[in-house]
């Protein structure tokens, strides 16, 4: 696949969502798979690839951290599409973890965190797919601009199929009303991107929509879009992170 991985691109390149989705499910059947952590437009991806097929296969990192908001909509996933989240773990209980490396590890050292907790799970779970479909766009940070609609992970070896990668935000809540598809209820109080509630905080207005995340770090990504690993991170302020 990844030698013929241009010819497909360019292939496929100018393929609406949905067909691209299609296209993905039909060609890899059981062997893709749907990461999701339930914001926005992971609500759309879920919402669109049930319209296709109802048995497609659905995971998320689950850190332990997530906001009661995002465990109480996937159950509403689960419910409202008849789909079975897989949710994948790493083994190190967050008790394992502080008897490890101390109290709130987030807080200092979020890369170990999120390698730990999130990249390291990820690549286990990879590891037994050939593709793989996620809900990034390109304007959501600068990592993230480059994103081909397919493209060859170097990082987890895998094709990666980014359906949303040339979609905006107006097109994403557009999409969101026009189906009435369910949504964290945290993104109408003041966060537009969630992730684990220790690292995320709401964002004031004018603020960017990622300044919630890892406030007071030059961490943008946690790692599971970035093709290498980030140097180690520097304070900015000394605005405390969440302990919770
Ligand atoms: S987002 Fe925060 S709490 Fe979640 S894995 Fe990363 S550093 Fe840990």
């Amino acid at each position: 696949m990844k030698e013929h991985l241009e010819q497909i691109r360019v292939q496929h390149e100018g393929l609406g969502s949905e067909d691209l989705l299609r296209w993905s499910f039909d060609t890899f059947q059981g062997d893709i798979a749907m990461a999701s952590a339930f914001g926005v437009e992971g609500m759309v991806m879920i919402d669109m690839a049930a319209r296709i097929r109802r048995d497609f296969n659905l995971f998320t990192i689950d850190t332990g951290f997530f906001f009661p908001e995002t465990y109480e909509l996937m159950d509403k996933v689960e419910k409202r599409y008849g789909v079975r989240i897989e949710r994948v773990k790493t083994q190190l209980t967050p008790e394992d973890q502080e008897r490890a490396f101390g109290p709130a590890l987030w807080s200092h050292s979020p890369d170990k965190c999120c390698q730990i907790r999130k990249v390291d799970p990820l690549k286990q779970k990879l590891s037994g797919l050939r593709a793989w479909i996620t809900a990034i766009r390109r304007d959501q940070t600068a990592n993230r601009a480059t994103a081909r609609k397919i493209e060859w992970d170097e990082k987890f070896q895998i094709l990666k199929v980014n359906p949303l990668a040339d979609w905006t935000t107006k097109q994403v809540w557009n999409y969101v009303h026009e189906h009435q598809v369910p949504y964290n209820r945290l993104h109408d109080r003041g966060y537009p991107s969630i992730g684990c509630s220790h690292c995320t905080r709401a964002v004031q207005p004018g603020e960017d929509a990622r300044a919630g995340r890892w406030s007071g770090f030059q961490k943008t990504e946690c790692g599971l879009h970035t093709p290498e690993p980030q140097p180690e991170l520097v304070r900015l302020s000394p605005e405390p992170l969440p302990t919770r």
